[in-house]
């Protein structure tokens, strides 16, 4: 019992979806993305924790980011891969934490290039293959291999590129990008190759190269945005129970009066709302989990409260804790009804949450 929210990491399930993704990435390396603060789970604890389960390469998105993860990993000689690359200014700092950048565009490559001069310094690369975010078109890349001085003073140990329908088998689109991929990626016939991430992996052998960047599919989300029986969950959020109460028919619960019980109804407040990273739009279709049953989401989330209903349930009494998200209650399921992802579900828990460790 706790008098907050209080989100709780099952590191043997860590353990067990890093050894699901391994298997499924048939010996590639698995190189976990730990962006955006482990995904809201913690990059240290994760990428520290994954370090012993013999991951020895992560991905970061922003400078400050890699530098936090170089400190939390302290002497270890973990790869970290920078996936903003080299914004201006930021080259110093990135080789003095030693993050390799994941060059994106021309400038970029111009901008490590000039830094290096006169030295070697490692680099990945990113192509774009159809996501038209970051990366290089692959014509760029052709002009790049006929201007190999470009890259003087780099070392590309890896290409990569990112898929933009992983989690749609069916969708042609990647196909097209492994296509572009794979050719793009033979002008540099000394790198190593990484396309998949989560979603990826599932597409099967062509995808995998020699690399992997799951994501998701770590902490508990499935590869198809949906659950997934092989992946566990490994983010629990709970809160507790600060009052149950009777709700009289006809009357309204929360800000905008957005529910009227139909009838009697008896509803229990939870010490959670989207400040401790219940998306507001779980109304009006999320629910909670407690005591075997989904219990609706009854009116508007608050910033620190929800109602739940509790009409048929006996066990619910002040200080109990509701499952938000949890083996229970799957996060791709908690996303859904909040017309969301696990990702931003995942990335939005909040500091308020207490946090703690189980298993390891
Ligand atoms: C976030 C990210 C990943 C991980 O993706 P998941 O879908 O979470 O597995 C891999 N590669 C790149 C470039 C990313 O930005």
């Amino acid at each position: 019992m706790t008098e907050a929210s209080l989100l709780t990491l099952d590191l043997d399930a860590l353990a067990s979806n890093h050894a699901v993704l391994k298997a499924a990435a048939g010996g590639g390396e698995i190189a976990p993305a730990v962006k955006a603060d482990g995904y809201g789970l913690g990059a240290a604890l994760v990428a520290g924790f994954l370090w012993d389960d013999g991951a020895r390469a992560f991905y970061v998105a922003r400078l400050s980011e890699g530098l936090a993860l170089r400190r939390a990993l302290g002497d270890r000689k973990a790869t970290i891969y920078l996936l903003d690359g080299v914004t201006p200014g930021s080259a110093p700092a990135i080789e003095a934490a030693r993050l390799t950048p994941v060059l994106n565009s021309l400038p970029q490559i111009e901008a490590w290039n000039s830094h290096a001069r006169g030295r070697v310094l490692d680099a990945a690369l990113h192509i774009d293959t159809g996501m038209n975010r970051l990366g290089l078109r692959p014509e760029e890349a052709v002009v790049l291999t006929g201007a190999m001085d470009r890259l003087k003073f780099l070392n590309i140990g890896l290409v990569i590129s990112h898929l933009a329908c992983a989690g749609e088998p069916g969708h042609p689109l990647n196909a097209r990008q492994l296509a572009r991929f794979t050719e793009a990626a033979a002008l540099f016939p000394n790198a190593r190759r990484s396309l998949a991430n989560s979603g990826g992996i599932f597409l099967g052998g062509d995808y995998h190269f020699d690399q992997c960047r799951p994501g998701i599919s770590l902490y508990g989300g499935g590869p198809r945005d949906v659950p997934d029986a092989r992946i566990k969950a490994v983010a629990t959020l709970e809160a507790p129970i600060l009052q149950a109460r009777v709700v009289p028919r006809g009357e309204s619960i929360g800000y905008g009066a957005a529910f009227t019980a139909e009838d009697t109804t008896r509803v229990a407040i939870l010490a959670a709302g989207y400040a401790d990273g219940v998306p507001r739009a779980a109304h009006p279709r999320g629910a909670v989990w407690f005591d075997g049953a989904r219990r609706p989401i009854l009116g508007r989330v608050s910033m620190d409260l929800i109602a739940v209903d509790i009409t048929d349930c006996d066990a619910a009494r002040p200080g109990a804790m509701m499952q938000i998200i949890g083996p229970d209650l799957p996060v791709d399921d908690a996303a859904a009804a909040a017309g969301t992802t696990a990702y931003e579900l995942l990335t939005r828990i909040a500091p308020r949450a207490r946090r703690t460790v189980t298993g390891g």
